[in-house]
């Protein structure tokens, strides 16, 4: 046999490569990727795009992630929407710390993903929402058009799914995604 490690990882390592736990990691990943519950956060211009992504054009109900709810207690998903006031920043941090694990940030738009317009004169504007929660996927534009949302709803379902049980804590970690879109 070669040589192991004493402090155990590498049984750590087989015991996550076991087949009842990857079956069962997806199980769950696929369960949580096609039920995103967002919670309704649009504070500025962008905001309009998101409500479009709810209507008949776009549809996002066939990507298992239209039930946007008004109680952060009841979502997984934060689609920051619009510009992020200092005022704001402490609301929004709340909010976030009331969402029940695991959660998921999405920073729409060029003002959440780092101040946009107000970046260089606007003193009452946070440059980046991911100074105030960590963010999981950035799509970028202003506005970001709805399928540029709908792209990054995607991402974040890749990354839900490519999660695995041992690795389930600790959500919005290092790797968030950018959608690809442009202004
Ligand atoms: Fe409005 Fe553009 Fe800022 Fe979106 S990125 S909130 S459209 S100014």
């Amino acid at each position: 046999p070669t040589s192991q490690p004493a402090d155990g990882g590498w049984l750590e390592g087989r015991f996550e490569e076991n087949i009842v736990l990857t079956t069962l990691s997806q199980a769950l990943n696929w369960g949580q990727a096609n039920a995103i519950w967002p919670m309704t956060f649009g504070i500025a211009c962008c905001a309009m795009e998101m409500m479009a992504i709810g209507g008949p054009r776009v549809d996002l109900e066939r990507f298992g992630c239209g039930a946007f709810r008004a109680s952060p207690r009841q979502a997984d998903l934060m689609i920051v929407a619009g510009t992020v006031t200092h005022k704001m920043a402490s609301r929004l941090r709340r909010l976030y710390e009331q969402m029940p694990e695991p959660k998921y940030v999405m920073a729409m738009g060029a003002c959440t993903v780092g101040g946009g317009p107000y970046f260089k004169h606007g003193y009452h504007v946070v440059k980046g929402v991911d100074l105030v929660v960590p963010v999981d996927v950035y799509v970028p534009g202003c506005p970001p058009r709805p399928e540029a949302l709908l792209e990054g709803i995607m991402r974040l379902q890749d990354r839900i799914n490519a999660r695995t049980l041992s690795k389930r804590s600790g959500v919005n970690s290092a790797g968030a995604e950018r959608s690809g879109e442009t202004a």
